[in-house]
């Protein structure tokens, strides 16, 4: 019996030695990061990063990104980002076992370049390419790390989006909170600008130039009141649709932060010190904004009063995407939010933050979502394939160009 039990030991040990590895390829160009992956994989084991590259349109220039300078970008730099990797990782010899590239949501342009691309290499290599939902990655790239266990909640924060998403399974999400005008990054970068302050990536600029103000000033600005005028600044900024009722409909708005500063600046004018208290008071709010309405959602759909307990089982909040990296905001959202509203035992309630490097746009989180669709619904996308400008976290598999893989060409891939 012992021998038997061993031997059975030894061969699922050689079964799993001789699984092969299979290598992803994964591409990203939604909106100005032209991306590029490299990823293997054991079935049943979270992806291993090989390698990864990352290059950003620099916009300081035009003040924003301009759509077709951004489309020239991806097309200057993506096929050699490729012929990078197929010299280093020996892609002559033998090239990776699946492509997983952004479809969508993003821009037209921007998207084309890199599926276009992807589907030049699936076609030279015959491979299968899994055309990817850009948010989905965002969401499961937290798995390099840890296991967010279904049903769990995502809070995306970045230029392109403000969404919180409920997730109950890999292809079932629903969009709880979204924004009703533009998304939180876009916001700061705006604010940031309008307050005169410099850079690429000017939320991130923002984001130390607040760091950088003394600590005590900092607790002067802490305690002044901005409900009026009244104070010495004379800026009035309140935290929008703070009202004691639940809305039908919850949403996030960050389109008055702008405007408060532009009234302000051509009313009194900026000096140094303003400038502080500006981007002090400004980025605090937005994101004090934001735990306001998922609260409201964590009461709405809680486990108190009149919560419907669509969140009772939620044990994971995935806070994810390029706001998510600053850590003011993940900070507050520590002391801020009411997890006691949704479960019992709040410190059962897990946050879960991707790396720094993964918040952003980059590819390694397509790579991620790809291989879940691959492994989990054995499903490839069709060469026909279009990009998609929008496209509803709700609707994962609810659009064109989705087919089975067949049964022996997923076993080819991940066994000998
Ligand atoms: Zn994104």
């Amino acid at each position: 019996m012992i021998n038997c039990n061993k031997s059975f030991a030894q061969a699922r040990r050689l079964a799993i030695i001789t699984r092969r590895l299979y290598q992803v390829l994964a591409i990203e160009s939604s909106c100005d990061d032209s991306c590029l992956a490299l990823l293997e994989k054991v079935p049943n084991k979270p992806p291993i990063v090989i390698d990864h590259l990352k290059r950003t349109l620099n916009s300081t220039v035009t003040g924003g990104i301009v759509p077709p300078v951004a489309v020239h970008f991806h097309q200057q730099n993506l096929a050699s980002m490729v012929s990078e990797f197929t010299n280093k990782h020996n892609f002559n010899t033998k090239p990776p076992d699946l492509i997983c590239c952004t479809r969508g949501p993003g821009m037209i342009g921007s998207l084309s370049s890199g599926l276009q691309l992807a589907k030049g290499l699936c076609i030279g290599w015959n491979r299968p390419l899994i055309g990817v939902h850009h948010m989905l990655g965002h969401i499961l790239v937290s798995k390099l790390a840890s296991r967010p266990v279904y049903p769990f909640l995502s809070l995306l924060c970045s230029g392109g989006h403000t969404m919180l998403v409920l997730s109950k399974s890999l292809i079932h999400h629903e969009i709880i909170v979204d924004t009703m005008d533009i998304a939180v990054g876009d916001s700061l970068d705006k604010c940031a600008r309008e307050l005169g302050i410099q850079g690429n990536v000017l939320g991130k600029e923002l984001e130390a130039f607040v760091d950088a103000i003394p600590q005590p000033l900092k607790r002067k600005f802490d305690d002044i009141r901005t409900q009026t005028r009244d104070n010495e600044f004379k800026f009035k900024l309140t935290r929008p649709l703070r009202n004691a009722s639940i809305p039908q409909v919850i949403e996030f708005t960050f389109a008055s932060f702008l405007s408060s500063i532009q009234h302000h600046k051509s009313s009194y004018g900026l000096d140094e010190e303003t400038q502080q208290f500006l981007a002090f008071k400004i980025q605090k709010f937005i994101f004090q904004h934001i735990i306001d309405r998922v609260n409201i959602a964590f009461c709405k759909h809680g486990i108190d009063g009149n919560g419907d307990r669509k969140f009772e089982n939620v044990k994971h909040l995935i806070v994810s995407g390029g706001v998510a990296s600053n850590q003011t905001f993940r900070k507050l959202l520590n002391q801020e939010l009411k997890l006691a509203s949704i479960s019992q035992d709040p410190a059962n309630v897990e946050f879960i933050f991707p790396d720094i490097s993964l918040c952003t746009d980059n590819a390694i989180m397509i790579g991620v979502a790809g291989i879940e669709i691959f492994e989990t619904l054995q499903k490839e996308t069709d060469l026909t394939v279009l990009p998609i400008r929008k496209w509803p976290m709700n609707e994962i598999l609810e659009v064109d160009s989705w087919k089975d893989i067949p049964e022996h060409q997923v076993q080819s891939i991940i066994n000998l």
